[in-house]
């Protein structure tokens, strides 16, 4: 029997209806992974337990001829996402043995298919950051390195644990969340596929708010086909969530191998950065090559406010996250530090209980919402989300089907290379992604090429509102092209 954990989740799935192996085996083997790959970091909590329990269960629906779309299969967990029961604290400490007495809707929506949880990933602290190096539970690491060094890479963020675990055979697909990038920056950087919906396709009830009117949930996963699948399970109306769309979800996998002939692509002249290295415009020009071979055709388009999505994200993000993190005050949730009165208990509590970028992060956000500040930064920064927004709708107005860039500026960095002292260092990481979230709309990476160190590169298509389909089609026939992305076992 092949190794069952180096199989894709389509043919998992496939092989499970054949009954070539069973539900109970697949969870086994990726348990025995993670147990194996724990230097790994990237899950902050194994549910071996309650994976065989549902393991087992898949295992009598498919006795019974039963079973929905993800029966048996294995999947990992952001620590973003309320697990019923289980510990879920987005990586703070403050949410210190959290146990949610209810289950996201997501979450809830894949076990609902039948699949089996194996536990919770790794991810920054309140999904703030673009490494996973800002987690309480330490940083992960990511299974690629560079050829010929042992230095140890980080994952991207803020789902590093998804991504890194999708990369190394310890789940067959990931849950995350995607609020400036955080889906599919990390997928670039380990050689997976993530796709961020457009937002209120995937239901946000269950999940620790970061920046409510950014963030959306998505799968990692290791092809385009099983980001379809995944996706289709995942999304869906939501009366628990009010930004939560009613819409039809589409079968999302019918997407993948789908022609693209016809379809018109724009390339963004914003995107081309100066002092972008040579390898990055490389692989831009070989994804607008692949697409036009399979009969698109390529534009250059102009989308004027992208240099100002980056500075406006960081005020409207910090904004929204001191709103949602002041929930966090030792009364009603996780760690409490004691104080001689309320107001130094909560001060206590949140000193101690947040990490330095959280802190950071609620500062800015505070100053930039207080009287006096509110009219310069956030007003400010919510018309220029506005004009973003309008960049991309003229695009599509004028014909475009999809929007083709770089997933990110470099290739994975070095754990401490970029959590030094200047911050900005960190969020430049996002400047290929974060317009999609301010616009709201779809976005993909796959996988596409390697660095000159043989490290894995991604490109992203961006997609008009509700049209993940045609990302996953394009996807596609970059994964076709570029093939796939295995990294070496050396843990
Ligand atoms: N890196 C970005 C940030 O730190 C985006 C994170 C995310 O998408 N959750 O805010």
């Amino acid at each position: 029997m092949t190794d069952l954990t180096s199989l894709t989740l389509a043919e998992a799935r496939d092989g499970l209806a054949t009954k070539s192996f069973t539900a109970i085996e697949l969870t086994d083997a990726h348990l025995a992974a993670i147990e194996r790959a724990r230097v790994l970091n990237a899950y902050v909590q194994e549910t071996p337990e309650r994976a065989r329990a549902m393991a087992r269960e898949a295992d009598a629906r498919i006795a019974a001829g039963a079973g929905g779309p993800l029966n048996g299969i294995p999947l990992g967990v952001k620590d973003l996402f309320a697990t019923e029961g289980t510990r879920t604290t987005a990586c703070s400490q403050i949410l210190d043995d959290f146990k949610p007495p209810y289950e996201s809707t997501v979450t809830s929506r894949l076990w609902r298919d039948g699949a089996v949880m194996l536990g919770k990933l790794n991810n920054d602290e309140f999904a703030m950051g673009s490494s996973n190096e800002t987690s309480h539970f330490g940083p992960v690491l990511n299974p690629w390195r560079r050829q010929g060094s042992d230095a140890k890479l980080v994952p991207g963020g803020s789902s590093g644990g998804s991504a890194s675990a999708v990369a190394a055979g310890l789940c067959l697909g990931a849950t995350a969340t995607d609020t400036g990038g955080s889906i599919r920056q990390p997928a670039a950087f380990t050689g997976t596929v993530g796709i961020k919906p457009t937002y209120g396709r995937c239901s946000r009830w269950g999940i620790v708010a970061f920046a409510s009117s950014l963030d959306q949930a998505g799968p990692i996963a290791r092809t385009v086909r099983d980001t379809a699948i995944l996706l289709r399970s995942m999304a869906g109306h939501d009366p628990k969530d009010t930004t939560s769309v009613d819409r039809d979800v589409p079968d999302y996998e019918a997407a993948v191998g789908k022609s693209v002939k016809g379809m018109k692509i724009g390339l963004p002249r914003e995107y081309r950065l100066e002092g972008m290295p040579a390898e990055i415009e490389r692989l831009w020009t070989q994804g607008a090559e692949w697409l036009k071979a399979a009969g698109a055709e390529l534009v250059e388009v102009s989308l004027p406010h992208t240099k100002y999505a980056l500075p406006a994200y960081y005020i409207v993000a910090p904004a929204e996250a001191s709103s949602n993190l002041a929930r966090y005050d030792g009364v009603r949730y996780g760690a409490r530090a004691e104080g001689r009165n309320i107001v130094e208990m909560y001060e206590n509590t949140r000193a101690k209980g947040f990490g330095a970028e959280v802190r950071r992060r609620i500062m800015i956000g505070t100053y930039v919402l207080s009287a006096g500040y509110y009219d310069a930064y956030y007003l400010r920064a919510q018309k220029v989300r506005t004009l973003i927004k309008k960049d991309f709708e003229d695009c599509y107005a004028a014909g475009v089907d999809a929007i083709l860039t770089p997933a990110t500026p470099t290739a994975a960095f070095g754990i401490g290379e970029k959590a030094g002292s200047d911050p900005i260092e960190m969020y430049l990481n996002d400047v290929f992604t974060v317009t999609a979230n301010m616009a709201g709309l779809p976005g993909i990476a796959v996988p596409a090429g390697r660095d000159a160190h043989g490290l894995p590169l991604g490109l992203q298509l961006i997609g008009r509102p509700f049209d993940e389909e045609t990302l996953l089609s394009l996807g596609e026939i970059v994964e076709q092209a570029a093939g796939h992305f295995t990294p070496e076992v050396w843990w």
